[in-house]
Order: C-alpha cells, then sequence, then structure tokens
C-alpha cells in the first residue's frame, strides 16, 4: 500500500500515472514528441509536441488505453546508460526533447531510463513497481505551455490529470474540485458581471464593471471611514515619479524588474541591456507609495510631538508581473490598495504595530475573511545579502524586537527567510483561494532604514535629531484580491453591505411598474442598492434571473401587496418572509448592513 500523507510517496504514485499516460499517448499517436512530466500539487501533467491539440474526445480516449496498461500489470525497470548510449536510444525513439535535456544535464550525470512493455521514458525516477498498482486515476485538462516555460520557445500540449489510491479518494477529490471550479472567481466574477478583461488593454489589467466597482468603492469607503476613526491622515500622491526618488528609495535597485519605465524609449532600451544611459529623464509608475508618503512627511519640521504620524492612502500601483503570473483579479498589474505608513519613535513602535494588526484584523473580521488566514513573519536571507540593504547586526536587532512583539500579540505565526522587504521584515497575513493557492492578503512592515536614508528627522524631546522607525502596512489587502477572494468565498453571495445590488423589486404584471418604482425611490433614499426588474417576463423567470445574480433578497410585487402597501419577501438564505409593510422591509436591510451580517 502507497502511503499518500508522505510527499515522496504520493509524487511517486503521481509521476508512474505520468508514464502510463505518456505511454497511452504515444500508443495512439506514435509520431508525438515527449517533453516533460512531472508529479505536482495536485497530480501529474506530461508536456507533448503534438499536432494541434488534445480535445476532451482525445482524452477519454487515452484514459481507455491508460486502463489497459494499468490492466497490462508491465512491470517498470530501471536502467541506466553511458551519454552516448542514451542520446542514440532516444534518437531511435525520435525524442529531440529529450536530447536536448540529456545535452543540458552535467557531464557526470547518471543518466537512468524507465521502462515499461513498449514505452521508455528518460528519467530520474522513483517509480511505482508495476503499471497495475495504478488503482484510480482521471484526466482533468489540456493546455498549451511553452517548452521550458519560455515565449520564445515552441507551445507544447500540456495534459492534467490525479491519481489516488482509491476509487474514493479520487471521487472525493473530484467533487471538490467541481465546487471549486464552480466559486474560481475569474469565472464566477466574470459570469456575475464583476469585471471583465479586454484583449487590447492587456493582460492582468481587468476592467471593473458597475457591480465590481461598487464593491470596491463600498470597502474603499469602509476602510478610509475605519481608518480616520484611528487617527490616520490621508493623503494623495502621484502616480508616477523621476527615478531620482526610486534611487533615494532604493526601488530602483532593488525593485527595477517589476516596474513600469517611462521615458526616451532610446534611453530605456539601453537601461535595460545593462548599457550606460541618461536616466534624469526618466519615470516610473509606483510599485508602492512610501516614497512619496515620506515626502508628505518631509513637508515641514517635526518633533516628536508629531509622532506617531499615520499616513493612509487609498492607492493606485502598477507592478509588471510576469505574463505567466496573471490571474483574474489575484494576480494583476494595476491594483488598488489601503496602503498606509507610519512614522514613529522607537518606544511607540509595539503599541503602533499591534495598532495596525488590530485595524487588519478588524477588517478582515468585517468581510468575513479572519478564520481563513494564517499568519507568516518573513525575514530576509543572511545568505542573500545582495537582496537587502543594512547590516546583519541591524537585521537580527529588527527582527528580534519584532519576534518579542508578535510573541506579545499571542497570534499564532510561522517564520519564513528570504521574505522580509529590502529594507525590513514583515508579517504577512496568508490566505489561500478556493484551489488552495497561498498569496499575501495584508502586510505590516517594519522599516528601520528609510526614515535614515529619506533624512526624515525629527526632535525629540532631549533636542537631539533623531529618524523615526516607519511602520509600512496595509488593511485589507488589494481591494481586486479581497474582491476575488470574496466572490470565492460566499459564492458570489456577497453579504448584504458590501453586495453592490442588495434587493431586487420584481413586479408580477404591466400594471405594478410604477409602484416598483416608488418602492425603489423610498428604498434608494434610505441608502439601499436596489433595482426593479421591469421587462415584460413572466414571474417565475424573473425570480430564476434573481437567483442566477445570487440576490439575497427579492420583492415581490402583485395586486395584492400593492393594495396592502407591502411587499412579498424572498431571502435566498432563510427562504419565503411572507408580507411586509416596505417600512419593516427597510429596518430589517439596513440592520443587516449596519451589523455587517455575513
Ligand atoms: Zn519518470
Ligand atoms: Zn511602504
Amino acid at each position: 500500500m502507497i502511503d499518500f500523507t508522505i510527499a515522496e510517496e504520493k509524487n511517486r504514485y503521481r509521476h508512474t500515472t505520468s508514464h502510463i499516460m505518456a505511454q497511452a499517448v504515444k500508443r495512439i499517436w506514435p509520431d508525438t514528441k515527449l517533453a516533460i512530466g512531472p508529479a505536482i500539487e495536485d497530480g501529474f501533467y506530461y508536456d507533448f509536441d503534438h499536432e494541434g491539440t488534445f480535445t476532451l474526445e482525445d482524452l477519454s480516449k487515452i484514459e481507455d488505453e491508460m486502463k489497459k496498461i494499468v490492466k497490462e500489470k508491465l512491470p517498470v525497470e530501471r536502467f541506466e546508460l553511458p551519454r552516448d548510449k542514451a542520446i542514440e536510444l532516444m534518437q531511435k525513439q525520435g525524442e529531440p526533447y529529450k536530447i536536448e535535456l540529456i545535452n543540458d544535464l552535467p557531464e557526470d550525470a547518471v543518466l537512468s531510463f524507465y521502462r515499461q512493455g513498449d514505452f521508455t521514458d528518460l528519467c530520474a525516477g522513483p517509480h511505482m513497481e508495476n503499471t497495475g498498482d495504478i488503482r484510480a486515476f482521471k484526466l482533468l485538462a489540456s493546455a498549451g505551455a511553452y517548452w521550458r516555460g519560455s515565449e520564445k520557445n515552441k507551445m507544447l500540449q500540456r495534459i492534467y490529470g490525479t491519481s489516488f489510491p482509491d476509487k474514493d479518494q479520487l471521487h472525493a477529490y473530484l467533487t471538490a474540485r467541481e465546487e471549486a471550479q464552480k466559486r474560481d472567481h475569474n469565472k464566477l466574477g466574470r459570469e456575475l458581471k464583476y469585471f471583465t478583461t479586454a484583449d487590447v488593454i492587456g493582460q492582468g489589467l481587468p476592467i471593473m464593471l458597475p457591480k465590481g466597482a461598487k464593491v470596491m468603492q463600498t470597502l474603499i469607503r469602509f476602510v478610509e471611514d475605519e481608518e480616520a476613526r484611528r487617527g490616520y491622515l490621508l493623503t494623495k500622491t502621484p502616480y508616477m515619479a523621476k527615478s531620482d526618488l526610486y534611487k533615494q528609495s532604493g526601488h530602483w535597485y532593488h525593485y527595477l524588474d517589476n516596474m513600469f519605465i517611462l521615458g526616451d524609449p532610446e534611453e530605456i532600451a539601453r537601461k535595460k541591456r545593462g548599457e550606460p544611459c541618461d536616466e534624469s529623464e526618466m519615470y516610473a509608475l509606483r510599485p508602492m507609495t512610501c516614497p512619496f508618503q515620506y515626502q508628505a512627511y518631509l513637508s515641514e519640521g517635526r518633533s516628536y510631538r508629531d509622532l506617531p504620524l499615520r499616513y493612509g492612502e487609498t492607492s493606485t500601483l502598477f507592478r509588471n508581473e510576469a505574463s505567466g503570473e496573471m490571474h483574474g483579479l489575484i494576480r494583476v498589474r494595476q491594483f488598488t490598495i489601503s496602503e498606509g505608513h507610519l512614522m514613529c519613535t522607537p518606544e511607540q513602535l509595539e503599541s503602533e504595530f499591534k495598532g495596525c494588526l488590530e485595524l487588519a484584523k478588524y477588517m478582515l473580521d468585517a468581510v468575513g475573511l479572519n478564520d481563513d488566514v494564517s499568519y507568516r513573519f518573513s525575514k530576509w536571507d543572511p545568505n542573500d545579502r545582495a537582496k537587502y540593504e543594512g547590516s546583519e547586526e541591524q537585521w537580527n536587532k529588527v527582527q528580534d524586537e519584532m519576534r518579542r512583539i508578535l510573541q506579545h500579540l499571542e497570534i499564532p505565526f510561522e517564520e519564513v527567510d528570504g521574505e522580509a522587504a529590502f529594507y525590513g521584515p514583515k508579517l504577512d497575513i496568508q490566505i489561500k483561494n478556493v484551489f488552495g493557492k497561498e498569496d499575501t492578503l495584508v502586510t505590516i512592515q517594519i522599516d528601520f532604514q528609510q526614515g535614515e536614508k529619506f533624512n526624515m528627522e525629527y526632535t525629540d524631546a532631549d533636542g537631539q535629531k533623531k529618524f523615526p522607525y516607519v511602520i509600512h502596512r496595509t488593511s485589507i489587502g488589494c481591494y481586486e484580491r479581497t474582491l476575488a477572494l470574496l466572490i470565492e468565498k460566499y459564492a458570489g453571495v456577497l453579504p448584504l453591505w458590501m453586495a453592490a445590488e442588495q434587493a431586487r423589486i420584481l413586479p408580477i404584471s404591466e400594471k405594478h411598474i410604477d409602484c416598483a418604482y416608488e418602492v425603489k425611490k423610498k428604498l434608494q433614499e434610505l441608502g439601499l442598492r436596489v433595482e426593479v426588474d421591469a421587462r415584460e417576463e413572466k414571474i417565475g423567470k424573473k425570480i430564476r434571473n434573481a437567483q442566477m445574480d445570487k440576490l439575497r433578497y427579492m420583492l415581490v410585487i402583485g395586486d395584492k401587496e400593492m393594495e396592502a402597501g407591502e411587499l412579498a419577501v424572498r431571502s435566498r438564505i432563510d427562504g419565503d418572509l411572507g408580507t411586509m409593510p416596505i417600512d419593516a422591509l427597510a429596518n430589517m436591510l439596513l440592520e443587516e448592513v449596519r451589523t455587517l451580517k455575513k
């Protein structure tokens, strides 16, 4: 029996399944060329150089052939060859990608092969001993993938699959996957018209449609109001700056690959080739707000009485993510974030850090993501000094200080090396999306360097000039990513307080339409977001549409309701609530909004 709780065992099992798949493909299409076929997080894939794409019918044909190979119970045999013989074998089998792989291996590498019946593959292993060991598998999808992940190479055809020790586990996995796919914001968010994308605008640049924009606006207002209550001052700073600013902050040296540069194209081309160039007239779109808000701090002389100084800004940022990384609203090249920088004295560091964490927890709780997060204490990597600024002594000191604060706050955290910002360590609040992929949602960073670098001195009580600590923080994570997570978490049925459309009025026939608009006006004046479905459709169809649009409340008006001045209320969560007078209904909805009910 295979022990799936051990990663190596799981990988051995699934990688064997990928060989069986490749064998099946070669049996059906002998001219197809093999590239690579590793085990991955949830299964395995194999890349093929194949004429055309693999259709769903092709996949089921391959599955049938795989079943035969499993039934044949072919022993899997390992053997080694010297380099020239290995190349000869792969030439004979007509596998140019394998020859390229062999040529790239170091001179002294052991070249091992695995053979099962009529199929032999260059492979480091390990494998199961017999094709009959594989009990349950499923091919999931096919997609294009560049050879070695580079757009400069040929596009290959990748087939994804998975396998499990028994049918029940496979079935459970497939059911969970189906549910996740239904919730996938990149699908559901488009279907529900939260956002769209356009080739002519570009990758990673989503267009927020009225519904998505409304949710974002609601969240932004909520955050801005809460920050104001907690003593934050609002700034509004430029989207771009000269290279000079980023040189001072260090971004020009540590972050340039992720930045969009503007200016004379020839100078920029020289810069990208690493040749001497004139950078004085180069601008860059901001990847973060820090050095801009420092200029607000620097706009006047500061004394200890000004500290702590908390700046907040609803910031639009630009980061040049690799094109393969882009995904819906989760990974984008332009995004909106509540970014803030706090300048404080060493004595204030702990309480300010605590305030940032409390604010983030309050926000996560308000949107309902608090139970889904984990905490990561991200430290520098002392073996990769070029990535960071400051001395080892400084890093150790500030990391010890941060660990002490985190322990004081009694949050469970794991420590990770190599994930710090170049100017200091950070606390990352991590969250997994519906497919289990982890991302950072909120970050709180302690910066012991930029205060001095930007000469942000203040006069202390003792008359001495000193430099403040800077805390870089976000309070809810970028709004696009947060919206994506919320769509997935609530399967499109967002809590009422943030929903773009909080209720829809459904007049049964034409004579109820005027009354429906009167009700809409009344509810709108109370601050509720309500629409009327005035189409000439049967009421049954209007109800079905409202359900598909994931509306929380449907308000039906017919003769009876019109006469009584009431509405028939249907709640998606609680079912049929009977008829209610408009005022009672309004109070119920407003209460649900006020209490941020999930
Ligand atoms: Zn293998
Ligand atoms: Zn910052």
